[in-house]
């Protein structure tokens, strides 16, 4: 073995398969009973309908590498991805543009009119200067729309005062003054044409990888343990960073999700792939229909079931999955002593979502892991 590889994420599998290209022999291990980390999806045995089983994954990225990259190893169906938020009974569309302001406002403004309008709203804060989550959205969208669809489900997501959320939170959802209801600004967009799981697997294919399933990196009974294994070979780490250093910083904060999934017998449910539930009487954030993902599959799906997902966000325990890094000022403080101490490992590599408490969509984790292999590694 020349690489031991700790979680098949896409950050692992990515190191994985450009290590075993160039001829090195890799072992990934990870402890679930399947590859693919979060992005793992199977198909629903009543239906045959494709389920995300951690949450919808909807890929999308404006870097030409990482877009052909990804491209050897799955075709993409041209999915994009739009949302819609329920609040107080009325279904508009998400992220905030031209038809949610007049729809909201009971208004026909043009883009100008819809501008100057927002821009008196939002006087309190500048967006420049704004310090946090709820500072930054009252500066783009002015406070009216900032408490009808951003701060109960805020609430809902992070249980923590927007005032000690980063902005950078907030600013993943764009506000467009024109029509343009698309919820991501980048060059690609698409859902992999066979799956999820179809894709990864062909990642994970290469007669160099050795994929060990349900074998914890912490566990000392495994022979691939971390005891057994740093200093021996080089070792790119994608689980919890606090975890490996045994939490001797105390606790990174993280969200996690709970999900009841549900199969229905209707056509359709709610006719859109995600619906967002902005009010705080609602107890879930949203709920994905996994139908509408794949129009293209309409005549494989069953016209009489379909399954829904409502989701459910919490604090996360150690016994939970990871999912969303809270990010407060604690946190940030906490992982720059974890950073200190990860400089001092020899030959352990630390990346993806878990292993640099960073908020990474998938494009971002391939790009990190394809920069990782070619500037450290190869
Ligand atoms: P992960 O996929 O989390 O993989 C880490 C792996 O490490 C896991 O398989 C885990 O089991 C394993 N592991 C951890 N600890 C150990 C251990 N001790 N021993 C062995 N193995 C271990 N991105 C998008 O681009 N679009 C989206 O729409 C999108 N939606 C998302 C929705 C949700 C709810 C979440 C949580 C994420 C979403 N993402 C989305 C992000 C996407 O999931 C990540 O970018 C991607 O999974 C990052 O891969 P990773 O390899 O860093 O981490
Ligand atoms: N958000 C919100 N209302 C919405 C959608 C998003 O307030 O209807 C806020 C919320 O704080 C959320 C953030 O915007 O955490 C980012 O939203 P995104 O849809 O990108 O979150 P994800 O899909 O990663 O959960």
């Amino acid at each position: 073995m020349d690489l031991l590889v700790v979680g098949s994420g896409f950050f692992g599998l990515t190191v994985a398969e450009r290590a075993a290209e160039a001829g090195r022999r890799v072992t990934v291990i990870d402890r679930r009973e399947h590859i693919g980390g979060n992005a793992y999806s199977e198909n629903d045995p009543e239906t045959g309908i494709e389920v995300h089983r951690y949450g919808a994954h909807l890929f999308h990225t404006s870097n030409p590498t990482v877009w052909e990259y990804v491209n050897r190893f799955t075709d993409f169906t041209d999915y994009q991805h739009r949302v819609y938020t329920n609040h107080a009974g009325v279904v508009y569309s998400m992220p905030i543009n031209l038809g949610t302001i007049n729809q909201f406002f009971r208004a026909s403004h043009s883009p100008a009119e819809a501008r100057a309008l927002i821009r008196e709203l939002a006087g309190e804060f500048d967006v420049k200067e704004a310090a946090n989550l709820e500072e930054k959205a009252i500066a783009l969208i002015g406070r009216p729309l900032y408490e009808a669809f951003i701060r109960d489900y805020t609430a809902k997501q992070w249980q923590t005062d927007p005032k000690n959320l980063p902005a950078s939170v907030i600013s993943r959802l764009p506000v467009r003054y024109n029509y343009d209801n698309r919820y991501f600004n980048d060059t690609w967009e698409g859902l992999p044409r066979d799956g999820y799981t179809a894709w990864i697997e062909r990642m994970a294919d290469h007669p160099n990888i050795d994929v060990k399933l349900g074998v914890d990196f912490f566990d000392s009974a495994q022979a691939l343990n971390k005891g057994a294994s740093v200093g021996q070979v080089p070792i790119v780490y994608t689980g919890p960073l606090d975890r490996y250093f045994d939490f001797a910083e105390g606790e990174l904060s993280w969200r996690t999700l709970d999900f009841e999934t549900e199969v229905l017998q209707l056509a359709d449910f709610q006719g859109t792939p995600v619906m967002n539930y902005a009010d705080a009487d609602i107890p879930y954030t949203r709920i994905h229909e996994f139908k509408h993902f794949h129009p293209e599959r309409a005549d494989r799906y069953p016209t009489d079931k379909t399954v829904i997902m409502r989701e459910y966000s919490r604090f996360a325990s150690r016994q939970d999955e990871p999912y969303y890094p809270v990010n407060t000022a604690d946190d940030r403080a906490m992982l720059l002593a974890y950073r200190e101490h990860a400089k001092g490992e020899r030959d352990v590599h630390f990346g993806g979502r878990l292993g640099t408490y960073q908020y990474l969509d998938m494009h971002m984790a391939i790009g990190a892991a394809l920069s990782m292999w070619h500037n450290e590694i190869a």
